[in-house]
This record gives structure tokens, sequence and C-alpha cells, in this order.
């Protein structure tokens, strides 16, 4: 039977509307209008783009959003103004940092410095350690958004055998941490696993964020599995991911294509962790 293709761009719809919904709710009850404030230093084309993306989502959504664009020379010390203003103001629930930021800049420093209430992206150490012992924070959006996929398309997690490919601090080991909490046994590869593809065979449930284009074939996924493809690399034939899709959608009980699978969700998630900052702000 083919596999059901996991479909990230209608989820990623879904999830916006609902917190659309919800915004207007917060709005004419309490008054409050969530506010995203997005940081980009610099001129990286792929950056501008994210950064144009998530201001255009917040609009379509009905929040406000505060774009801040600094030259590439900004020194560490006026970022970091930056972000005490944007921790001080009423406004502004939530504060991107879009990274990376350049060389120069002390990326740890700055992140450290936003106020762990307005953390929306999940990188404070403050919201990882909160992840780590099972509290309520703001997780970090693309992570968060492979679960949503898993828990969307009927994925049965309670029990399952979860196997993470990649262990970064922004995908894999978020994601590990998440699937633990719900209830899945749960296995962390990376470039030191030995025999990886007996590993990956015998999960039930496959997230893989390794980097390499189309390294998981299908010969390393298990019949009936649900395989979540966080990868997605530019190539002389157009956009792939981590996994061989063609190979493993034989196997699999669902999977996500690249692109329209974990992509569009990212944003969505930080549309959701804004919102959530603006309710706590408000109650
Ligand atoms: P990193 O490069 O930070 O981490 C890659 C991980 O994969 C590392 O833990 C590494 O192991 C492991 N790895 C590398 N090679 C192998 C191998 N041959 N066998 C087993 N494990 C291996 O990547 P990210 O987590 O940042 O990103 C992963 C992918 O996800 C990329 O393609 C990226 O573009 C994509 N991505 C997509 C997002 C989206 O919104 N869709 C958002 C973020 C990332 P070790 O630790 O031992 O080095």
């Amino acid at each position: 039977m083919a596999a059901e293709v996991i479909d990230g761009k209608q989820i990623s719809a879904d999830i916006r509307a609902e917190v659309a919904e919800e915004t207007k709710k917060l709005i004419a009850g309490k008054g409050v209008t969530p506010g995203l404030a997005v940081v980009l230093v610099g001129e990286d084309p792929a950056s501008q783009v994210y950064v144009n993306n998530k201001e255009k989502a917040c609009q379509e959504i009905g929040f406000n959003s505060f774009k801040h664009v600094l030259p590439a020379d900004t020194s560490e010390d006026d970022l970091m103004k930056l972000v005490d203003e944007l921790n001080g103001r009423d406004d502004v629930h939530g504060i991107l940092v879009q990274l990376p930021l350049p060389d120069h800049i002390n990326e740890e420093r700055v992140l450290l410095n936003i106020d762990p209430d307005k953390d929306v992206d999940g990188f404070h150490p403050m919201s990882v350690g909160k992840l780590v012992v099972g509290a309520e924070t703001f997780v970090a959006c693309t992570p968060a958004g492979v679960i949503e996929l898993l828990k969307r398309s009927g994925a049965e997690l309670e029990g399952a055998n979860a196997v993470v490919v990649g262990r970064s601090n922004i995908v894999g080991k978020p994601a590990a941490l998440l699937l633990l909490s719900e209830n899945c046994t749960v296995t962390v590869c990376h470039s030191r696993t030995k025999d990886l593809g007996a590993v990956t065979r015998a999960a039930d449930v496959l997230v893989v964020a390794v980097g390499v284009p189309e390294m998981i074939k299908g010969d390393m996924v298990k019949e009936g599995a649900t395989v979540i493809d966080v990868g997605i690399h530019r190539t002389d034939d157009g956009l792939v991911g981590d996994v061989a899709y063609e190979e493993a959608a034989a196997k699999a009980r669902a999977i996500t294509p690249v692109p329209g699978g974990v992509g569009p969700m990212t944003i969505a998630m930080l549309m959701r962790n804004t919102l959530e900052a603006a309710r706590r702000k408000a109650s």
C-alpha cells in the first residue's frame, strides 16, 4: 500500500488558522495583540527570506510584528542593548534573533540575554532546561513541528520505538526529549553510531535530521514506520531531504515530503509560541 504523504503545508495552514482564531479571542477578551519582534543582523539572503516570511505570517494571523534590520557591522553591545529594549516592551511578547549572527558577535551571549518569557524560538538555556525536566516551556519550533506532524498524522506514539538520527541542539536533542515525553522509547543516533541501519530498522517512528542528502535508504526503514524528514538540500534535481523519499515511501506507513513536510511547520509553531507568550502575559 502506498504511504500516506504527511501534508505539512496543510497542517501548517490549519495551525495558523487556529492561532488566528485564538488571537481574535485574546484581543476581544483581554485587549492584548500578540507582538513578535524579529531581529536580523546583516544581509544574508536566506535569513532575509526567513525574516520576511515571519513578518508576513504575523500580518496574516493578526499579530503585531516589529522588524529590526541592523547592519552587518553592528557591535555585540548594540545588539545586546536592542534585546534589552525589546525585553522591556509591553507590546513585544516574543523575540527572535535570526541566526546565524555575524562572526564578531557571540551568539550564546545574545540568546542568553533574551527574557525567557519572550524566548519563542526556545533556544534559551532556561527553555532547554525546562524541556529536560518536563516543565512547561517554549519548545524550539522545528522539533515542535515534528511532534505536531506525528500527532496529526495519526502516528501511535505511546510505547513506540522512536529513533532520532542527529543530535543537534536545535533539532535532534529536543526532538528526542519531546518523543520521550510522549512516552516513546527513544534512541538517538549520530555520526559515531555503529550499524545505523540496524537501529533505524527497529524504528516505528523515524525522525531524520542529519544534514546529508538522501542518506536514509529504503532498506533502513521498517515496514509500516512513520518517517519524518527534517533535512532540506538544494540539488540539481531540485530540493531533497535526508531520506531517499521513493525508497522509504515504499516501506513506510506515512512519510513527510521535501519540500512541503517539516519546512512549513517551523513558522506555524513560532506563531503558536508567540500567541502562548502573549496569553501568559495577559493572564
Ligand atoms: P547538524 O549538522 O547540526 O547536525 C547533524 C547531526 O547529524 C549531528 O548530530 C551529526 O552527528 C549527525 N550525523 C551527521 N552525519 C551522520 C551520519 N553519517 N550518520 C549518523 N549521524 C550523522 O544539523 P541540524 O540538526 O541543524 O540539521 C539537520 C538537517 O535539518 C539539515 O539538512 C538542515 O538543513 C535541516 N533543518 C531543517 C529545518 C526546517 O525547518 N525544515 C530547520 C533546521 C534544520 P555528530 O553529532 O556526531 O556530528
